[in-house]
């Protein structure tokens, strides 16, 4: 497997150092599977950023005013399933699920994970996890009840305003879509191509490769293996691949478990970085099993700007139309640190 990389320098005069000439080193990264390009410079972490200010604690506490997704408002402000779903929400546990207000697609439900409002991310234990995935599968599988053309789900999670949510109390937003997403679309065709031309599937490939060099590699269990991917295209980005499920119709009780397991030990290890937002999404294949020969299940998760009144956002021309991030963190420093949070 081929993890391709360039070192390009950036040579100038720097006022940091009297003006003596530096040499900066940019390291250019493409991914092994679709050749998308990631750019990796750790000077910018240390540069200076304008936008600085206290902790915005005191804004965070008054979102809880008033908040539809609170235990108190939650019945009356949020919408309620169509009948053919056979109940108006869905819960287990604390966990709660409803379509959202404002969808972007025909199957567009939130799952409050708590009646808490707000959550260091080290409460985001297990348990709660759990519920809240083992809901997010129930509704896929509920809405491929009803309609089985519809044949792609997505988990998604925005942690906190910096990160694109627009209410505080933490909450997943479930997809369900009957074409992939334009990336997800990418990563299975890059997938079937892998397959047609070397006979195998990249992400078994992925899986043993990353495992035998070992500087990426954060934790496994016997469902879920975790890893920094190589050509990250966010800050701290982590995976968790599913060693056989290509989809999540696949993912059993184990699977789930090892899932909330693995995902808040990421979230601990992020609080232990520093770290107060996040994005979560997955690439999960047709929910017909189709792709398992080329395909595996993966959730992925990004670190976002930390919350202060006035901040930098890390999404800019690069990102945003350009499609080739700049990034502040090394994966193989990521994979050692939160490998300590996975006992490794
Ligand atoms: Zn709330």
């Amino acid at each position: 497997m081929l993890f391709r990389r360039e070192v390009r320098e950036a040579r100038f005069l720097s006022p940091l150092q009297g003006f003596a000439p530096v040499v900066q080193r940019v390291e250019f990264r493409r991914d092994p599977l679709t050749g998308r390009w990631s750019r990796i410079n750790l000077e910018r972490a240390r540069r200076v950023r304008q936008a600085v200010g206290g902790h915005p604690s005191g804004l965070l506490e008054e979102s809880r005013r008033g908040c539809f997704f609170c235990p108190e408002n939650l019945d009356r402000s949020t919408p309620k399933l169509p009948p053919e779903f056979g109940e108006e929400r869905m819960r287990r546990g604390e966990a709660v699920l409803f379509p959202n207000l404002f969808p972007f697609a025909e199957f567009h439900a939130v799952v409050v994970l708590s009646r808490e409002h707000l959550l260091p991310l080290r409460e985001f234990h297990p348990g709660r996890l759990g519920e809240a995935v083992g809901l997010s599968l129930e509704y896929f599988r509920r809405v491929r009840g009803l309609d089985p053309s519809v044949g792609y789900g997505m988990l998604n999670w925005n942690h906190l305003p910096p990160a694109a949510a627009s209410i505080v109390h933490p909450h997943f937003q479930l997809l369900m879509d009957r074409t992939p997403t334009f990336w997800l679309e990418e990563t299975l065709r890059a997938g079937r191509d892998y397959r047609r031309r070397r006979g195998r599937n990249f992400w078994l490939e992925l899986l043993r490769e990353e495992r035998e060099r070992g500087e990426r590699w954060i934790g496994e269990g016997e469902e879920v293996c975790w890893l920094a991917p190589f050509a990250p295209q966010g800050q701290n980005e982590v995976w968790a691949v599913f060693r056989e499920a290509s989809c999540f119709g696949e993912v059993g009780e184990e699977g789930v478990r090892e899932l909330a397991e693995g995902l808040s030990r990421v979230l601990r290890g992020y609080e232990e970085l520093g770290v107060e937002t996040f994005n979560l999404t997955s690439f999960s294949g047709p929910e017909d099993g189709s792709g398992r020969r080329y395909h595996r299940l993966s959730l992925r998760v990004i670190s976002r700007p930390s919350l202060r009144p006035l901040y930098t956002s890390d999404s800019g021309f690069m990102e945003r139309f350009q499609y080739e991030p700049v990034v502040e963190t090394l994966p193989e420093e990521l994979a050692g640190k939160l490998r300590r949070v996975f006992g490794g």
